[in-house]
């Protein structure tokens, strides 16, 4: 494929994060405390994570070992960053979670695997066929401050995922408020986190598929801020009036 052609993929998918962007404040994303049974087959919780996220993971591998001969220290260490982050999402937070009992529906599953093939072909493509890094991006202004802003936001994203977590004692189903750091002014720290992450990423990457990604978490996050934020004052009558959803004192 041409990069023309390829950049033409791109523009596409990443028109097709704002049409979700829009429609995920009409329709919540129906999994977590969102899921509901309206939505048809359900499959378990934790299986269906692990089923959703793997295929990115795996795509992006593919394209990137297969043209091991196009990589340098730079790709590995976007290449790596990426696993890294996945390994966690796909093999350990969902069997940290405490949701032995839960299920998703399958479409969900279904929606989110096309997300994560999209995107794992968009980076592997690029780190096979088009990326032209040079070791001196390394001491970058851009590679710097993202590496900083990924590492960062990984660290927000795991402890408060974890934090929450944590509120049920083993055996729990229920939901309690959180308290406490960052839960002090917003009600999604770990979603914050993770829109931090992977801006850090694309200043780091510099690249088109890097700021796809961004744009689609973006469109995946900040309606489910909301619906979690909603979510919390309908069903806590004590829940702090002063926190917001995403962003301390702005929304
Ligand atoms: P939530 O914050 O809703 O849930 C995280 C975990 O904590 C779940 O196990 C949840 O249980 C539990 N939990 C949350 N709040 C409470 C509470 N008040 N009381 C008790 N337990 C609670 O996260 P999401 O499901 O929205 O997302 C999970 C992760 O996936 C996040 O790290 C997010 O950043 C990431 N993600 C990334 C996307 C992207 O596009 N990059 C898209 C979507 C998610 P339960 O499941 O039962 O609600």
């Amino acid at each position: 494929m041409s990069y023309e052609t390829y950049k033409t993929l791109i523009y596409i998918w990443m028109g097709v994060a704002v049409a979700v962007f829009l429609l995920l404040f009409k329709v919540t994303a129906p999994y977590g405390r969102h899921s509901s049974k309206k939505w048809g087959p359900q499959v378990s919780n934790r299986l269906g994570w692990v089923i959703m996220e793997a295929p990115g993971m795996i795509l992006l591998l593919f394209y990137v070992l297969t043209h091991i001969a196009n990589q340098n220290a730079m790709t590995w260490v976007l290449v790596g960053l990426y696993i890294f982050h996945y390994i966690n999402r796909t093999f350990i937070f969902p069997f940290r979670t405490r949701t032995k009992t839960k299920k998703m529906p399958l479409v969900v599953m279904l929606m989110a695997i096309v997300f994560n093939l999209a995107n794992g072909f968009f980076l592997g493509y690029y780190f096979a066929h088009f990326a032209d890094y040079s070791i001196s991006d390394f001491v970058g202004v851009q590679f710097i401050s993202g590496l900083i802003l990924f590492v960062l936001g990984m660290y927000i994203n795991w402890d408060y995922d974890n934090r929450l977590i944590h509120l049920r004692k083993p055996g729990e189903t229920g939901y309690k408020i959180p308290h406490g750091g960052l839960f002090k002014y917003i009600s999604c720290p770990n979603l914050m986190g993770e829109v931090i992450e992977w801006t850090g990423y694309a200043l780091m990457s510099w690249s088109l598929p890097a700021l796809s990604f961004f744009v689609w978490t973006i469109a995946n996050l900040v309606p489910r801020a909301r619906s979690h934020h909603k979510w919390y004052r309908k069903n806590f009558e004590n829940y702090p009036l002063k926190r917001k959803a995403l962003i301390p004192f702005v929304i």
